[in-house]
């Protein structure tokens, strides 16, 4: 037996004993697995009955639905099938990933092409894909020729139909910086419709956070230090009914030749990001846009990521490298989110 299967094992063994104990209030039950090659972890608080290892069957189910829809990790999923056909028809997919290429394509327009989905040639072309990571930055030359495949003008959803097409052949979609966020929110609403209201939803990094904690406190989340050789807390912050989502560039990177190379591609360049953010975290009402927009202000920097989440009012909050240490900026929406 693998150890993933001894893993989810050990979570119902665990969950069993946990589900006799609905007659004492409340109480803070903790549900994982595995999903998009990190871990889902759900903390809930429920008062009374409630079948635990259904819910975190049901949790895992909505999620490996998520996979099928938007992985380029698997080559069964849909995502994956668009991506490979070469065809530029019209191709009719599920409402779900219509949806996400749609909410894609204008996420791309709001952040004025930060956020771009057809990146998906360059991420693999520098190792931050499926096909694993590389030791040396691509040629030039090879660059230029994957952002010839690259380009949202070259992508279309047409939902009302259910339908995406390309209209460049070697378009590949990627919806890494955008599918953790959609699938925790996903995950909420899971919640809610089993009347759980008291939640913290957590995917590898990426949070859903509704009503309160055991103790009847906002939920407290930590936002790390950009430190690639350890998890330190930069700072705490209290959130109610919301996502919050963190990109930066010091967990999924190369260096080479006292370079660092994070995985967040400036469309513009075909490269990864130069500038000196090292993080930047967005707390949103919406998962999916306050993934992206993450992404998208990791893009643009620290200067012109705070213009652009200041005219959307975005609440985020920068960590910027200055020689060896870290300066913090943060939006007014920030500001009023931690000084109510
Ligand atoms: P974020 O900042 O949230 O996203 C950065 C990612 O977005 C980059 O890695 C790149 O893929 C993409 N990106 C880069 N630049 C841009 C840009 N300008 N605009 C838009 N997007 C950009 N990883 C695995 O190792 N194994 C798996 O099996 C696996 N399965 C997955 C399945 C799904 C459905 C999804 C959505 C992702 C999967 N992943 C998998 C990827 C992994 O879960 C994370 O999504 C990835 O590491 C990026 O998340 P992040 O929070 O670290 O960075």
């Amino acid at each position: 037996m693998n150890s993933r299967r001894n893993i989810s094992i050990a979570c119902i063994v665990l969950l069993h004993a946990l589900t006799a104990c609905g007659d004492r209030g409340p109480a803070e039950y903790q549900l994982s697995g595995p999903t998009m090659g990190t871990r889902f972890n759900v903390t809930v608080v429920v008062d009374g009955d409630v079948d635990l290892e259904s819910l975190r069957n049901k949790i895992q189910a909505t999620l490996d639905d998520a996979d099928r829809q938007m992985s380029t990790y698997r080559d069964d999923s849909e995502l994956a099938g668009f991506n490979r056909s070469m065809s530029t028809a019209w191709v009719t997919v599920s409402n779900e990933l219509c949806e996400a290429v749609r909410l894609a394509l204008e996420l791309g327009k709001m952040t004025s092409g930060a956020f771009d989905v057809t990146v998906g040639p360059l991420v693999d072309l520098w190792g931050f894909g499926p096909d694993g990571s590389v030791s040396t930055p691509p040629a030039d030359d090879d660059i230029e020729l994957a952002r010839k495949n690259t380009g949202l003008e070259f992508l279309q959803a047409d939902c009302v139909n259910t339908a995406i097409r390309k209209t460049k052949p070697g378009i590949r979609i990627d919806l890494s910086g955008y599918g953790k966020g959609r699938a925790a929110d996903d995950i909420g609403i899971l919640l809610s419709e089993h009347g759980i209201v008291n939640f913290l939803v957590e995917i590898g990094g990426d949070l859903r956070a509704q009503g309160q904690n055991v103790k009847g406190q906002p939920w407290r989340i930590a936002i790390e230090k950009p430190d690639s050789h350890g998890r330190t807390v930069e700072r705490i912050i209290r959130v109610d009914n919301t996502a919050v989502a963190t990109s930066g560039d010091y967990r999924n990177f190369i260096e080479y030749d006292g370079q660092r190379y994070s995985h967040t591609i400036d469309p513009r360049t075909g490269r990864p990001v130069t500038h000196n953010l090292a993080s930047v975290t967005v707390v949103f009402n919406n998962g999916p846009f306050a993934d992206a927009y993450a992404t998208a202000l990791m893009v643009l920097g620290p200067d012109a990521g705070m213009a652009l989440a200041e005219r959307l009012h975005i609440a985020a909050y920068f960590l910027v490298r200055d020689g060896d240490s870290l300066a913090d900026r943060m939006t007014p929406a920030f500001t009023m989110l931690i000084n109510p």
